[in-house]
């Protein structure tokens, strides 16, 4: 079996009807894209950049981040990057930043939010990216945006940022996509509006099944409850992919969920286009992928979307 799931590594994913999906690896590192390339992904969903961060003793610089990020781009070769900007705060920490102590760190001063308080921190990453994506083809995404102004200030930096770098007449992509991560509620729930104004999604159902469902994400007392096959995630994924569409753009899926065999069948039903996972899922996903086809699964999603209880989607997906 698993000498047989090698064979699917480096094929595109595509059903038995010929609908392909694109297939790509999250990391946290420039050394992961060597291994996300040799796992067989055709490009990047999600690079964690807060890990470059995490990982050093005071704020990396604009070169620092740049040689980062234009490594990635040139071990990518051309293949898609989305570049997430600082995920900081909630369960991760930067001890030179001396962010203030929580009672409810998920539900507080992290990501975009603290970005859009410190625009110098989003500005210097943003310089960065746009420099880097000379050198294969970045995409740029914001992390936990909960209403459409967040991503339009986070936008005007970045429009602001590439005039600098055009006046300087540094080259970058001009073209390059600005996106967002679906893992609030609300940012779902207002998809249309989103999609107007986004050039793409990526869904992290890691955070979006914990703000949806009131489960942390972290506590094992509640796992049980932590489920991306409760409807009402399932019809969330469903909506913003459907926005997205209408508007004539992409939805990717970058949460565990897009790493899970057991709901590719679900996923390729409501039409997700993007999936991005740890490298090594790649294979299993692939090969499930082969095994299903498309205008069933549509229907499969169709069905899921009546169920009431996760128990249920899972059954119809055949886990249990
Ligand atoms: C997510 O929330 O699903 C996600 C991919 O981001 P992270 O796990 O880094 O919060
Ligand atoms: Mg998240």
């Amino acid at each position: 079996y698993l000498k047989s799931l090698e064979e699917f590594q480096n094929q595109p994913a595509k059903t038995s009807d010929g609908k392909t999906f694109e297939i790509a690896a999250n990391i946290g590192t420039p050394a992961e894209a060597t291994a996300a390339v040799e796992g067989g992904a055709e490009g990047v969903g999600l690079y964690r950049t807060e890990f470059l961060f995490m990982n050093a003793t005071s704020m990396p610089t604009e070169d620092e981040q740049f040689e980062a990020y234009k490594s990635v781009a040139e071990t990518m070769a051309g293949r898609p990057v989305v570049i997430r900007t600082l995920d900081i705060g909630g369960d991760k920490e930067l001890p030179y930043l001396s962010l203030p102590h929580e009672m409810n760190p998920f539900l507080g001063y992290r990501a975009i939010r603290l970005c859009l308080d410190r625009p110098e921190l989003l500005s210097t990453q943003l310089r960065a990216i746009l420099r880097a994506s000379h050198y294969g083809k970045l995409k740029v995404m914001f992390p936990m945006i909960s209403n459409l102004s967040e991503f339009r200030q986070a936008k005007a930096i970045f429009r602001e940022v590439a005039e600098q770098l055009r006046k300087e007449g540094v080259p970058f992509d001009e073209a390059m996509e600005v996106g967002i991560m679906v893992e609030i509620p609300s940012a779902a729930l207002l998809a249309d509006q989103f999609a107007r104004e986004v050039d793409f999604f990526s869904i992290g159902t890691n955070d979006l099944v914990q703000y949806t469902l009131a489960v942390d994400r972290m506590n094992e007392k509640v796992a049980p409850l932590y489920d991306y096959f409760h409807p009402a995630v399932v019809h969330l994924i469903h909506r913003v992919i459907d926005a997205s569409h209408r508007a004539g753009k992409w939805t990717g899926m970058c949460g565990g969920m897009a790493g899970d065999p057991l709901a590719a069948p679900l996923l390729a039903g409501l039409g997700l286009d993007e999936w991005s996972m740890d490298a090594n899922s790649i294979k299993k996903v692939k090969h499930k992928i082969s095994t299903l086809h498309h205008e069933e699964c549509k229907q499969l999603a169709e069905q899921a979307l009546q169920l009431g209880t996760a128990e249920e989607v899972r059954a119809l997906l055949g886990g249990k």
